[in-house]
């Protein structure tokens, strides 16, 4: 189970002189599916690195499940992030990329460990793909891979930032899809991050609005949509 639950939330940067996040409290429930909106520099990415544990914050507490995970590594929490430039490895092959997080996060044996990546390859149609590496790749397969990675991991929340930025409009809705079926398909607690209001509204089951480092408003698309 992978609800997850905010309290209190900040983000200070260069020794408080920018406050990028600022008393945020979220709640979302197993499975749901929250897209997080706002101009650019309004804290959506700072929020999603202190989430993923990649970012320390300053204050507040983050929840996952019934775990508090504020002090624990991004490796240690249930989360697996995709990103905007896909981060691959450019030097290791496509199946190696996939495993990585395995070797780093678990006690798989390697045939386990194989296993898992050739169905998560399966999942997202890159198994031919796998002996490659990076640079052979187009961008459409690149964000394949870095699905494909987080997959293996089997985590209970998806952490996504602004992932589909990169790619052209015909290959943004069909990974639109791909995404919206992943996330029937294997049932997660995804929060996507996007500065397309229309892939907010179109996506999420809620939305969640930031401005300024803080929560403007957070609901369902429809409600949001009709009270600005
Ligand atoms: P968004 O993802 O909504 O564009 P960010 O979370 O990237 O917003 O940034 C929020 C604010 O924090 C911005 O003012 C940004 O300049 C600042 N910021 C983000 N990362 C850093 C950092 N590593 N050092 C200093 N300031 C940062
Ligand atoms: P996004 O809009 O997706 O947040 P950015 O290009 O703003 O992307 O930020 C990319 C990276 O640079 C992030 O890791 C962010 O933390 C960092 N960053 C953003 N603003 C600053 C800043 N003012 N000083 C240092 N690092 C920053």
């Amino acid at each position: 189970m992978a609800s997850i639950t905010v309290r209190n939330l900040r983000k200070e940067y260069d020794q408080g002189t920018v406050v990028a996040v600022e008393g945020l409290d979220l709640n979302i429930e197993d499975g749901e599916f929250v897209t997080v909106v706002g101009p650019s520099g309004c804290g959506k990415t700072t929020t999603l690195r202190m989430l993923a544990g990649l970012e320390p914050a300053t204050e507040g507490t983050i929840h996952i499940g019934d775990k508090d995970v504020t002090d624990l590594h991004a490796k240690n929490r249930d989360v697996a992030m995709v990103f905007q430039n896909y981060a691959l490895y450019p030097h290791k092959t496509v199946f190696e990329n996939m495993e990585f997080g395995l070797r780093m996060s678990t006690d798989l044996s390697p045939e386990e460990r194989r296993d898992r990546v050739r169905e998560a390859a399966e999942m997202m149609g890159i198994e031919e793909l796998l002996g490659d590496k990076p640079d052979q790749l187009s961008g459409g397969q690149k964000q394949r891979v870095a699905l494909g990675r987080c997959i293996v991991r089997e985590p209970g929340v998806f952490l996504f930032d602004e992932p589909l930025s990169n790619l052209d409009a015909k290959l943004r809705t069909t990974m639109r899809t791909e995404i919206q079926r992943l996330q029937e398909e294997l049932g997660v607690t995804s929060i996507y991050v996007t500065h397309d209001q229309e892939e907010a509204m179109t996506m999420g089951d809620r939305i969640v609005i930031l401005n300024d480092g803080q929560l403007q408003q957070v609901g369902r698309p429809k409600d949001v949509y009709e009270n600005p």
